[in-house]
């Protein structure tokens, strides 16, 4: 196949059609319902590894300002922008045993961001660090947030091993009492929720899969005490083992060549093959990366966001395949999509799109010397379909005598598990371990999912008025009924690739709001008439991009190729146009939701010193 700028109108059409039929290889009928939740009988999967036993303590009965729920970069953010406005007693809790989310359970050898570390990794100007690697290992990434955490101080209040279990305002102590699964119910004049979008892990519902009789565990639980070894590999008890992993996207990714370089044989069950671009990592310096004034690392997380954002900047300060390819990226935000005559910018879309796919494919061949598995590890769908991964050894380890790939897409994934192992197209193969590389629920983690019920004023379930309206906030922050409640998530806020970007912002904005609070003696409760302005304002400019995702192959960013419902559920004009308004509203308008009525407290008055 020709590269894309040349590609004739047959050609396109012959593209098309290829992308049709492989789709069609993959859809399955049910959908989403094809995974399992890591409980019940699964439940084993989603323990922690790291932590240990729980040490005993009492349960807490006292008050403080802000229970921020969740431990990860949004909670941790939560709490340093909490202090940087001088609120007093924060008490973050966390599900693990310390600080970190997804960096703390993460821990799979071959970890890294594929994000640019120096615009990833929050709070480098406050906390003066330069990482030192284009992209930084996660265990780096983890001691980071662990930082963060000591330099705001916010050990003190936090509580691990602990998860919240519901969330209920009390009128009378104008507070949220705050139930956990250690007997804990205490008071909190605020709550923010930063329960992360991709936290809970997920099993594919392969028929027998509780009959196999090897070890088996997910990538976000890894098991160091079986496979030796570290992050950084050297899996020496894999050395005599025959060892499967289920899922290539941006875990699997990762994990595969270091997999490669120690097990005795591995067998890769591949469903769809990711697009794996070059990474490059290399070392940097300070000098590299500018860090030589204040506010660089906030300049040039700023210009990245631009740039992924489809904004328009004079430069490109990180430079990598991500910023490169924002275009096919962003392609959802209007921005783009205004730029001139619509049908006209489709079609220049999809030749643009063609030449970067046949770009990734053409380096699958030069890479990978066996025809037949090189023809396997293909992409064939639009760039954004799925996401992008980077890699300069995950093509590389398929050259290797001592790995397998085995393709299970028409199958639609694994057939069947036995005792001995695992079974595709009627060939069993043996197994001593199997690792699921199969990520994470969307949308199922925190007051969203249900799992943690939160109950507003008059005992109103949040998710049951959310039910029957559809979900109502005002930028996605804080809803009528829900006094002091501060949520941090992606429903009808923005997104971007940098999410730790995105949530610094949304620290920032839960703190002022806090402040502001408590400098009103005020309580933060939208109107009804905010919210029906929010979702009025979220409709106006949605796009257009059912259609796009209703074509794409099956996988997390579809709801496993149903499409994507289409409507307001996001700010449409992305992350950094979304945090400017914010930047505005907290400047022009933020009285408009604090409401008479000071949180009364046990003692003490204002939370800010
Ligand atoms: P994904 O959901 O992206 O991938 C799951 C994989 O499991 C897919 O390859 C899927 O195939 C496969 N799979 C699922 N069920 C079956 C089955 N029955 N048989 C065979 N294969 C199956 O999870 P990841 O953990 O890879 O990534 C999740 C997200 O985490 C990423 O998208 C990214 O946002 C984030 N992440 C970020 C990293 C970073 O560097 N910043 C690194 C790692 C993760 P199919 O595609 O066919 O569904």
């Amino acid at each position: 196949m020709t590269q894309g700028q040349t590609l004739s109108p047959e050609e396109l059409a012959e593209l098309r059609e290829r992308y049709r039929l492989e789709r069609e290889r993959r859809v399955r009928p049910d959908g989403t319902r094809q995974y399992l939740a890591a409980d019940a009988e699964f439940g084993y999967y989603a323990e922690d590894p790291y932590a240990g036993e729980a040490p005993e303590r009492e349960p807490l009965r006292d008050r403080v300002d802000v229970a921020v729920v969740g431990g990860g970069f949004g909670g941790i953010l939560a709490g340093a922008r909490l202090r940087q406005r001088g609120v007093r007693r924060v008490r973050v809790i966390e599900k693990g045993g310390d600080f970190g989310g997804t960096w703390y359970w993460n821990r799979y050898p071959g970890i890294h961001c594929d994000i640019e570390s120096h615009v990833y990794l929050p709070l480098l100007d406050e906390t003066g660090y330069v990482p030192e690697w284009k992209y930084a290992p996660g265990e780096e990434i983890r001691r980071h947030a662990v930082r963060i955490a000591e330099k705001f101080d916010l050990y003190a209040d936090a509580l691990f091993s602990t998860a919240v279990t519901s969330l209920t305002w009390d009128e009378e102590t104008r507070a949220w009492v705050v139930a956990t699964d250690r007997g804990d119910e205490f008071r909190a004049t605020y709550v923010i929720t930063a329960t992360g979008t991709l936290s809970e892990l997920k099993l594919p519902g392969i028929p027998g899969i509780e009959t196999f009789k090897g070890h088996t565990f997910h990538t976000s639980r890894w098991d160091y005490a079986y496979t030796g070894g570290t992050p950084d590999g050297g899996l020496t008890g894999l050395a005599d083992k025959r060892v499967g992993v289920v899922g290539t996207g941006a875990t699997g990714i990762q994990v595969i060549p270091k997999l490669a370089e120690d097990a005795g044989h591995l067998y890769v069950f591949q469903r769809t093959p990711s697009s794996v671009d070059v990474r490059a990592n290399r070392r940097t310096t300070a000098q590299d990366v500018g860090a030589d004034h204040d506010g660089w690392a906030r300049e040039r997380r700023d210009n990245f966001l631009r740039i992924v954002s489809g904004e328009p900047a004079e430069e490109d300060l990180v430079a990598d395949r991500w910023t490169a390819s924002a275009g096919l990226l962003e392609k959802l935000v209007p921005s783009f999509r205004r730029q001139g005559d619509r049908a006209a910018f489709e079609a220049a879309y999809e030749v643009a799109d063609a030449a970067k796919m046949n770009e990734i494919r053409a380096r699958v061949e030069r890479i990978v010397t066996d025809r037949d598995t090189a023809e396997k590890l293909k992409p064939w769908y639009r760039y954004a379909c799925k996401r992008p991964t980077f890699s300069d050894t995950y093509l590389q380890a398929f050259n290797r005598d001592n790995v397998t790939l085995v393709d299970t897409a028409d199958t639609h994934g694994i057939e069947r598990m036995t005792e001995r192992g695992v079974v595709v197209g009627g060939t069993e193969y043996a197994l001593d371990c199997l690792i699921f590389a199969t990520g994470f629920s969307v949308g199922v983690s925190g007051i969203h999912s249900g799992r943690l019920p939160v109950h507003g004023r008059g005992g109103v379930q949040l998710l049951d008025a959310w039910r029957k309206e559809g979900p109502r906030t005002l930028h996605g922050f804080t809803s009528n009924g829900f006094p002091n409640l501060i949520q941090m998530g992606t429903v009808q806020s923005a997104s971007s690739v940098n999410y730790t970007h995105v949530l610094d912002e949304h620290a920032v904005h839960a703190a002022a709001l806090v402040a502001a609070a408590e400098a009103k003696g005020a309580v933060i409760e939208p109107s009804r008439e905010a919210e029906d302005a929010w979702i009025a304002a979220l409709a106006e400019d949605a796009p257009d991009h059912e259609w796009f995702h209703a074509e794409c192959t099956p996988g997390y960013y579809n709801a496993e190729g149903r499409g994507r419902a289409n409507g307001p559920t996001a700010y449409p004009h992305g992350a950094s146009a979304f945090h400017e308004l914010l930047r505005r509203w907290r400047e022009e308008s933020m009285d408009e939701i604090l409401r008479a009525g000071t949180p009364v407290r046990g003692q003490g008055n204002s939370a800010v010193s």
